[in-house]
């Protein structure tokens, strides 16, 4: 990766840019505004938004639309019934540039080793995927599942780099009455909150959460 100096001199257009995306119009997100521009990227990161002329490569957009991709904060991929490269391919023509997924059918089926092929298989793809560790694998005590996960198994995957945390609680009975324990409330290093079980909220709460009127979707601290 190059360093800071490198990307402030091609910004400042002393150095040529290892990509130019000429003549587009711009999608400016932060000011709602769309208007005409050359961006140049480094390092495959956008340096800058001004009048420069060269670059390793150039790509003329004659006008076309250049806008910032869509993130998916929370997907659950097996459930489209597709392996991740087919998501992908339905998927990315129409913006989405990176998803947090939580694969917890393919842990409640194969375990650690379901995980290990969702990482596998999202790599090297045009949307960059990012992992949450299921937190309760099996759903619930209630559940016949393929695997059994604990807290120790998922600790086994948390160095990856893509492993963002760890993934909502899905176990309704662990939290309500408090029967049991998920691997997700035994948490070390990275970990993702959830507010049923940060907050400990009541049946009520939780049905008006699950009605619509809320949201107990998780958030990374
Ligand atoms: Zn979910």
């Amino acid at each position: 990766m190059r360093n800071i100096a490198h990307k402030l001199s091609v910004a400042r257009g002393e150095r040529p840019a290892a990509l130019l995306f000429k003549n587009a119009q711009l999608v400016n997100v932060l000011s709602a505004e769309t208007y005409p521009a050359h961006v140049a990227v480094d390092d495959g990161r956008v340096v800058g938004i001004g009048n420069y002329e060269e670059a390793e490569r150039v790509i003329d957009l004659e006008g076309r639309y250049l806008a910032p991709s869509f993130i998916d904060g929370h997907f659950h991929v097996e459930s489209s019934l597709l392996t991740v490269p087919e998501f992908v391919r339905a998927v990315a023509p129409h913006g989405t540039g990176t998803m947090v997924i939580a694969p917890h059918e393919y842990a409640n089926v194969l375990g650690l080793d379901g995980i290990r092929y969702v990482l596998e298989s999202s790599k090297n793809l045009p949307i960059d995927f990012f992992i949450m560790l299921p937190s309760c694998v099996p759903a619930t005590h209630l559940e016949t599942s393929g695997a059994r996960l604990t807290a120790d198994d998922l600790r086994l995957m948390i160095a990856d780099q893509r492993i963002a945390g760890i993934a909502e609680l899905m176990n309704y009975p662990g939290v309500l009455p408090g029967l049991g324990k998920s691997a997700g409330q035994n948490r070390g290093g990275k970990r993702q909150s959830d507010r049923r079980s940060r907050t400990g909220i009541g049946g009520q709460e939780f049905e008006r959460l699950r009605a619509g009127r809320g949201s107990f979707r998780p958030r990374i601290d």
